[in-house]
């Protein structure tokens, strides 16, 4: 089975290929040509995951499936959420997000937060939404090398470590992208 994952973030397009059984070949944006930003218009995490899947859907006519995340935090009545990647602006940049989620958490006493990761996936004209969730806090400063975008400052709830101190195969075991994906996974294995 051929399935394109709507996706340029190689960290992402590793992640999920390490969890995929070996009968379902993984394409990429790149893969099929697509080099351009599919508009991520919507204002829910769901939202945004069916308009990419949609996309590849309508533009290539290719099975797909679609992952968007948003880091949930209680203090900050669910910021960023849905703005997780242009938090702090337009250029996505990892470093200056955690940076002003952490100044924004500065006076807060509750550190609570959740990944939120939505997968849709598009296949023979149907479409279908996985949820996964992780729960965890924001640490008060960042720890670890490994991951991407929020991962040095994020701890799962049970975990002395953060997502960034982790190996990649522990944070898809516990984390919220695997979470959805064995969704996926799941459902594709019917
Ligand atoms: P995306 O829309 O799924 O690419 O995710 C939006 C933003 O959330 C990314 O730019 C990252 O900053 C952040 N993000 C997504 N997944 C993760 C993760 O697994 N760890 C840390 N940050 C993540």
């Amino acid at each position: 089975m051929r399935l394109v994952f709507a996706t340029h973030n190689k960290n992402k397009l590793k992640e999920v290929k390490a969890l995929l059984p070996s009968y379902i070949e993984v394409l990429s944006l790149t893969d099929i040509g697509c080099n351009e930003d599919i508009p991520e218009t919507a204002d829910t995490i769901e939202g945004n995951a069916m308009l990419k899947a949609n996309y590849v859907r309508d533009t290539y006519k290719l099975n797909c499936f679609a992952d968007d995340t948003g880091l949930e935090v209680r203090s900050l009545n669910g910021e960023p959420g849905v703005y997780s990647a242009r938090y702090a602006g337009e250029d996505k940049d990892s470093e200056a997000n955690m940076q002003k989620l952490l100044q924004n958490l500065e006076n807060k006493e509750d550190r609570s937060a959740r990944f939120k990761t939505a997968i849709a996936l598009t296949l023979n004209n149907s479409e279908i939404l996985f949820l996964g969730i992780c729960e965890g806090q924001i640490t008060t400063e960042k720890k670890g090398t490994g991951g991407f975008g929020y991962d040095p400052i994020f701890k799962p709830d049970g975990c002395e470590e953060t997502f960034a101190e982790m190996k990649l195969t522990q944070k898809s075991e516990i984390g919220h992208r695997g979470k959805a994906m064995r969704q996926l996974i799941e459902y594709l294995s019917e």
